[in-house]
């Protein structure tokens, strides 16, 4: 056995799969496009420790994916075949000298295959909340022992890694709400919108106002007013799927790709979304409520999504114009409007 940390019985019983998860989730950085930082990382470590391959891996539900890499031609493997799926269990840095005389290891298709692990040093990415998200790891072609010099590289490596991740993730979320901020916002669904496009997916861009806020701030407070927002993004968080990309485009308003779905499907989301605004109850301020328009654009082929967002505009202005608390259809796609 040449792991230096096992998965022994301490680590197995403190592990917290859901909470490791959510903390991941938090940081929204999965499938997020290729970034300078990290990408400058990669390189550094890549070269300062002569490794073939490096990675910043970031373990997600039953795969892991890299954030950023070199040497690999693949950007996500299954989770079960993941080296730092191990690494992760591990409070300490994870290292395997030789694959092929691990019994954990030696059949895995990563050593029997590309790329052909045969040493492995993973540092666990941990999150000021205690969550470890993920690795920076190096691997090697060869057996390979790593000296203390070494590794305490690849930890400084980590540490920025972890500082990079906290940075990103102040830059692009925002603050009151936690939901993406505008550019974060659009940058996501252009990527997406990318996506759709090579696969010819569905998907359909929500513009959600919250009606007569100003009221609400100039009848009840600015603070109720963040109220009234932390609420609706909770809400939309809860309504929406985990692909689908949230944000708070600024003041009272929210954009919502839902991604994978035919326009109907988007709809009915911003259906469900109005009701459970309108429902919002407050307890300590019982007059209060309010209620939200929507706007809804479906994807077309060669669509921006600039385009979208006009799209969608001029349907929640429609709303607004037709007495609120409703969702209009951009003007391309057939669905009739609906109405209490
Ligand atoms: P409409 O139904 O036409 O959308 O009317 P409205 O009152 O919602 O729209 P308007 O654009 O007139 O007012 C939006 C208000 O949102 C004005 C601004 O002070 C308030 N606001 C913007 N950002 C925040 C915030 O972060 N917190 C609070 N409490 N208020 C905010
Ligand atoms: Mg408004
Ligand atoms: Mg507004």
């Amino acid at each position: 056995m040449n792991a230096v940390c096992d998965l022994n019985h301490f680590a197995k019983a403190k592990f917290d799969e859901p909470g490791r998860q959510r903390a991941l989730d938090r940081l929204k950085v999965v499938d997020s496009q290729a970034e300078p930082p990290f990408e400058r990382i990669v390189d550094l470590v890549k070269t300062t420790l002569n490794a073939p391959i490096c990675a910043v891996t970031l373990v997600d539900n039953d795969r892991q994916w890299f954030k950023a890499f070199r040497g690999l031609n693949v950007d996500q493997t299954p989770r079960d075949v993941a080296f730092c799926d191990h690494a992760i269990r591990a409070e300490a840095p994870f290292i395997v000298e030789d694959a092929t005389k691990d019994a954990r290891f030696a059949n895995n298709p990563l050593v029997l295959f590309e790329p052909h692990i045969r040493a492995y040093l993973g540092i666990p990415l941990k999150m000021p909340d205690g969550y470890i998200v993920g690795t920076l790891c190096v691997i090697y072609q060869e057996p390979k022992a790593f000296s203390e010099h070494e590794i305490a590289i690849l930890q400084n490596f980590a540490n920025l890694v972890v500082g990079e991740l906290e940075l990103r993730t102040i830059a692009f979320t925002d603050g009151l709400t936690n939901l993406l901020s505008r550019k974060a916002w659009r940058d996501r669904v252009e990527a997406e919108i990318d996506r759709a496009g090579r696969y010819t997916n569905a998907g359909s861009i929500l513009l959600l106002d919250l009606d007569h806020f100003k009221s609400i701030n100039d009848t009840y407070g600015h603070d109720v007013g963040d109220l009234v927002l932390r609420k609706t993004a909770e809400i939309v968080n809860a309504v929406l799927r985990k692909h689908d990309i949230v944000g708070r485009l600024g003041g009272e308003e929210f954009a919502v790709c839902v991604a994978n779905a035919p326009a109907s499907v988007g709809f009915a989301v911003a259906e469900r979304l109005r009701v459970q605004i309108a429902a919002l109850a407050f307890p300590d301020h019982p007059g209060l409520s309010c209620s939200a328009s929507i706007g809804v654009a479906a994807f077309e082929p060669g669509a921006t999504v600039d385009a979208l967002l006009k799209q969608a505009d001029e349907a929640l202005y429609e709303a607004k114009r037709m007495g609120r608390n409703q969702v209009r259809m951009g003007e391309s796609a057939a669905l009739p409007s609906w109405t209490d």
